[in-house]
């Protein structure tokens, strides 16, 4: 009996012995096509030579320095390697140990910008509903998936929600997507009003949605809109691309596609590829000057802040991604995966949608193509799916709906961007019999 928590199903699952390039192997010497990167993390596969070598080194010259007496060469070099390519004025890198410290750092920053800035009674942050943010205690709260809440309400930090920019079941019939991409933004600048502007510290939001619907991007203009809102009102931009950053839609940064850059950014997953746990929250150059200028000082920190080995995978998984044409290949290929869905399921009668970029790729099952109307929840769809493909060699990632009947089950995919045609035609192929294996 395994000792280990938490347990996803109620059987001991295999034990993953090794990995190379996009498969898992078990124990047993069963492969696994990796069609998720686990939850969007392999970016590069598994088993990157240079990576390993990198993390090696590391481990034997320096494994551990507190940042609250020093720094290290590669976490310094790898913050001046983001800086160097992340949009807008993002000047100052943050490393945590993942994607929840990533946005738990970002909500008190926010909130101490604020209260430096002479503006303490802004301590209100506004997220959107069906996104995820992390399990921390604050990064749940700014997350709207009810599910993941229900447990622990009610939860600490004040946040409300407004709609997800979700055009599938959202854009009103006859409406254009420039418009409902507007409609979709106002909702924030109404939210900002009836709060009271002086009250609202921060919108966070995921450039393209992840684990909740199913690699969701915002229709164009809708961030542009979004970016305006905040500015007017002084309300920071928080982008939350842990997920669906470094490479994975195609740009290293997902928010290059909407033509706006935030006030602060998270990313995690990607960044580390695996190797090693690492995530980071970056800001922009006023945030930090009015932290520098007040307490000088982010009231903040973990013990592994900025851990050397850390930044070491972070760094060669940085350069990797640059210098081998990698978010580019993430472009390609997600074309090629996209293309792919499209065939098989394009006039599948239980597929109602198909979506995403680059290598972020989601497909969304409806009972009905017609009127979108999911499946009954209580059928299961996403675990069974999950299994069926799982017991086929297949690493799918399968969410369930919403219990309110506004979302439908879908299935996230993240391959490794070295995935090459014919293993998207064994994704898609395994994928397509674990679908119609299951379906009622
Ligand atoms: N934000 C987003 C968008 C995520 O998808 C996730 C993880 N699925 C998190 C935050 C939390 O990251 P972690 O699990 O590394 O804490």
């Amino acid at each position: 009996m395994s000792h280990v928590f938490p347990r996803h199903c109620r059987v001991d699952p295999p034990i993953a012995l090794r990995g190379e390039g996009c498969y898992l192997y078990d124990a047993s010497g069963k492969a696994y096509l990796d069609g998720s990167g686990g939850a969007a993390v392999s970016c590069l596969g598994h088993g990157d030579a240079d990576v390993i070598a990198a993390v090696q080194a590391q481990v034997a010259q320096l494994a551990f320095a507190h940042t609250g007496f020093l720094t290290s060469q590669p976490a310094e070099d790898l913050a001046d390697l983001l800086i160097a390519h992340a949009p807008g004025d993002l000047d100052r890198v943050y490393f945590v140990s993942g994607g929840s410290e990533a946005t738990e750092a970002a909500i008190k920053l926010a909130r101490q910008y604020f209260v430096e800035k002479g503006q303490p009674e802004r301590r209100h942050l506004i997220a959107r509903r069906q996104s995820y943010h992390g399990n921390t205690i604050g990064a749940l709260s700014a997350g709207g998936n009810a599910l993941r809440k229900r447990p622990f309400a009610p939860l600490l930090v004040e946040v409300s929600h407004i709609a997800p920019c979700y055009e599938y079941t959202l854009r009103a019939e006859g409406e254009s997507a420039a418009d409902y991409g507007l409609r979709a933004a106002q909702e924030l600048e109404d939210e900002i009003l009836r709060l009271g502007p002086q009250t609202v510290m921060a919108f966070m939001a995921e450039p393209v949605v992840g684990a909740t619907l199913g690699a969701v991007p915002a229709v164009q203009g809708y961030f542009k809109r979004i970016r305006e809102i905040c500015d007017q009102y002084g309300v920071l931009l928080i982008l939350d691309e842990v997920m669906c950053g470094m490479g994975r839609t195609g740009h290293l940064f997902a928010c290059e596609a909407d033509g706006i850059a935030p006030d602060i950014l998270c990313i995690a997953k990607g960044l580390g590829a695996g190797y090693q746990p690492i995530g980071a929250m970056l800001c922009s150059g006023e945030v930090y000057a009015c932290i520098e200028a007040g307490s000088g000082f982010f009231q903040h920190g973990h013990t592994y802040v900025g851990h050397p080995v850390a930044a070491a995978a972070g760094l060669a998984v940085v350069r990797k991604l640059l210098d081998h044409g990698l978010v580019a290949r993430s472009a390609a290929q997600g074309e090629a995966l996209a293309a792919a869905l499209r065939e098989a399921f394009g006039q599948h009668p239980h597929v109602g949608d198909i979506r995403g970029r680059g290598l972020f790729q989601g497909i969304e099952l409806v009972a009905e193509r017609e009127s979108k109307a999911p499946f009954d929840p209580a059928l299961g769809l996403a675990g069974r799916i999950k299994a069926a493909a799982f017991e086929a060699g297949l690493i799918c990632y399968p969410m369930p709906g919403t219990r309110d009947g506004r979302q439908g089950d879908h299935i996230l995919l993240a391959p490794p961007f070295i995935i090459e045609d014919a293993q998207i035609g064994e994704l898609v192929s395994k994928l397509r019999d674990a679908i119609e294996a299951v379906l009622p």
